[in-house]
């Protein structure tokens, strides 16, 4: 197979999965609407998710999008030191969305700062968004996709705190933001945080953090019983599925943390929707593939 038909192959696939995690919702979020929607018994929330559900059964049975804003395309790539199409990635990513609005279709969301045109193909300057990580000794390639919406990453928020502040402040300043923002960015949400240096790092760890399964764990002790504590805190509130009330208003809270300078405390959140769009895909070097997200995705396969 030439360079340029490995390209197609990989186009190909990408287009196919990006078009179906905006159709289907991973595995992790369904089970995890299920569990809440069992734990439910306000007559409203239930209503709630019972229209969610409906929802997603006739956006599978259609193959239509699951929401009617499908969002922007970001991906994280961990990609292998010697994957064969680690150079060709972003031309392959940014064809592949193009592929996927149109045969999808997607909405088109990409509007050019300044220029203030929608470019048709959500793709642009910067777009898509993509984080790299490249993996020493290894020649395949993982690829998480994520639609961000526009509902829920309005809420998105960052600031350096004075290290005094401490982690109490980081809680409220989390807190704060879900409690004025969170009803409209249609819960149960998840719940990305980042804690870090300075503003940028917390703010992409917490969109990092977003890319995590809903119901895992950061390895350190403490920032995992922050986890459990902010979800406590969050459901608390008493928001609810699509902020009409109900026990439970957050799928879940992950936490993102690196280093900090003695004299900062940079906090940072992301947030995610119900139809919390993430997908991922791993690559072998010969481009079969699989995904531990969206059981039962085929392509040419
Ligand atoms: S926040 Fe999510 S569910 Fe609500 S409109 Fe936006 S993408 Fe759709």
């Amino acid at each position: 197979m030439t360079l340029e038909d490995k390209c197609n192959k990989m186009t190909d696939i990408m287009a196919a999965f990006i078009g179906h995690t905006t159709v289907r919702l991973p595995d992790d979020v369904i089970s995890r609407l299920n569990e809440l929607r069992a734990a439910e018994d306000d007559p409203a929330a239930l209503s709630i998710y019972d229209m969610m559900f409906e929802n997603i059964r006739l956006a599978s049975e259609l193959g239509r999008p699951s929401c009617q804003d499908t969002g922007l395309a970001q991906f994280r790539i961990d990609c292998g030191s010697s994957f064969p199409l680690l150079a060709q990635l972003e031309e392959i990513l940014t064809a592949a969305v193009k592929k996927a609005t149109e045969e999808t279709p997607l909405r088109p969301n990409a509007v050019e700062t300044f220029d203030e045109i929608n470019t048709g193909t959500n793709t642009g300057t910067g777009a898509p968004s993509i984080s790299w990580n490249i993996v020493p000794s290894w020649d395949g390639c993982a690829i998480t996709t994520y639609l961000a919406g526009g509902g829920c990453s309005l809420p998105g928020h960052a600031a350096v705190l004075m290290p005094g502040e401490g982690y109490e402040g980081v809680v409220r300043f989390v807190l704060d933001r879900i409690a004025e923002y969170g009803p409209n960015a249609c819960p149960p949400l998840l719940v990305g945080v980042g804690i870090a240096n300075s503003v940028d790092t917390a703010a992409q760890l917490s969109k990092k953090a977003l890319f995590r399964p809903v119901g895992s764990h950061n390895p350190n002790e403490k920032a995992s019983a922050m986890e459990s504590m902010l979800e406590d805190g969050i459901n608390k509130m008493g928001i609810g599925p699509q902020g009409l009330g109900g026990k439970a208003s957050v799928l879940g809270v992950n936490i993102e943390n690196a280093v900090r300078h003695t004299a900062t405390l940079g906090v940072g959140v992301s947030l995610s929707c119900w139809t919390h769009r993430r997908g991922k895909i791993v690559f072998s070097k010969d481009l079969g593939f699989n995904t531990d997200t969206h059981a039962g995705f085929t392509y040419g396969q």
